[in-house]
């Protein structure tokens, strides 16, 4: 899908971070000419030297307050981690009726770390695009990467709605179905349909990786779809992933420990031999799967986060996160 709007949306969004989705959506923002400029902060001259090379920014800089001093909208793609120390070096620095919006996979700690450090005629509306791969980096991003999936933003309460609307429209005009939800719920869903996954995935190749050598290649030689998925999924960002458990330490927490008594009662199910229970919960299991088909979220090659994937025109993988 192309943007049909006749104006850019915006006249200059600043990128924090040019990564594989800051990079996604610059490309796609250039792509399609929702901005008439874009600039960047990165961390190293490195970056800054790739970005501009690959052509995705019309400016780039090391320095924060460089990047965002004309931006209409700051756009944060980092590691949530990272967002405390660049919310207080945006503390006085942004124009006033600035728009403040990210990226990040985890909701109350994005506001907690940025809201406190904006000043008063400055917006601010998380939000958090349920689409990646396991690539990282300026390189890795590319246009389509948003297309046909869903973008949750958590506008804080007494935010306008018209800098929600503007925000809303930048990830329509990328492709996305866009819905608004308080930070708190979305925590809580992604909590069990990417972050738990993610753990999961962490913690079987770990297991695979802790067996005895001989055994070791053996599970690399053989290894079988289920397995080479999962290990696709646990060779994601580890900074990304840590900050994401960190930050949304509570979700995870309770719902690891609901997977847990689940595991329980299946390991107690096999102990007993009572394949009843077993197959109950498989035929049970099975129905989500065609609900999830049902409601046109089928794509062709299961991802291990739990999620699916599928091939865009260029062969690149996608997944929900
Ligand atoms: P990425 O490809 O690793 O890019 C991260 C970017 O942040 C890089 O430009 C990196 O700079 C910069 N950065 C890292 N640590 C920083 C720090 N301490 N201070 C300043 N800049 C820092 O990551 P990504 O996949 O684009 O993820 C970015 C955000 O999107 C994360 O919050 C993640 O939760 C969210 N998200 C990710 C996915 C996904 O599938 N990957 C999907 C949806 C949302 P350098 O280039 O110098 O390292």
């Amino acid at each position: 899908m192309t943007n049909t709007a006749s104006e850019p949306l915006f006249d200059t969004v600043a990128f924090i971070g040019m990564g594989l989705i800051g990079s996604s959506l610059a490309r796609r923002i250039l792509r399609d000419g929702l901005a008439k400029k874009i600039t960047c902060a990165v961390r190293s001259e490195a970056t800054r030297d790739r970005v501009l090379e690959l052509g995705i920014a019309d400016e780039a800089y090391c320095d924060i307050k460089e990047a965002v001093k004309d931006a209409d909208l700051v756009m944060i793609c980092v590691p949530v981690g990272a967002n405390e120390a660049i919310g207080a070096q945006l503390a006085g620095k942004l124009k006033k009726g600035a728009i403040v919006s990210d990226v990040g996979s985890v909701k109350q700690a994005v506001i907690r770390d940025i809201a406190p450090h904006l000043d008063e005629g400055v917006s601010f509306v998380p939000g958090h695009p349920l689409a990646g791969t396991e690539h990282s980096g300026p390189d890795s991003g590319f246009p389509e990467l948003f297309e046909g999936r869903w973008c949750i933003l958590t506008p804080v309460p007494g935010e306008k709605e018209s800098a929600t609307a503007r925000v809303q429209a930048l990830w329509e005009a990328c492709g996305m179905k866009v819905e608004c939800m308080d930070a708190d719920h979305h925590d809580r869903i992604l909590g069990i349909t990417s972050h738990l996954p993610h753990l999961i995935a962490y913690t079987i190749v770990g297991t695979a990786t802790d067996l005895e050598d001989a055994l070791r290649q053996e599970v690399i030689k053989f290894s079988a779809s289920g397995f080479r998925d999962f290990t696709r999924i646990a060779a994601s960002d580890p900074t990304m992933w840590r900050d994401v458990f960190l930050n949304n330490r509570e979700a995870v927490l309770e719902v690891l420990g609901r997977f847990q008594e689940d595991l329980m009662a299946l390991q107690r199910a096999i102990r007993w031999g009572e394949g009843e229970k077993l197959f109950d919960l498989f035929s049970r299991t099975r129905e989500i799967r065609r609900g999830i088909v049902d409601a046109g979220q089928y794509f062709t090659n299961f991802s291990a986060e739990g999620e699916d994937r599928q091939s865009d025109a260029k062969g690149k993988n996608k997944t929900d996160k």
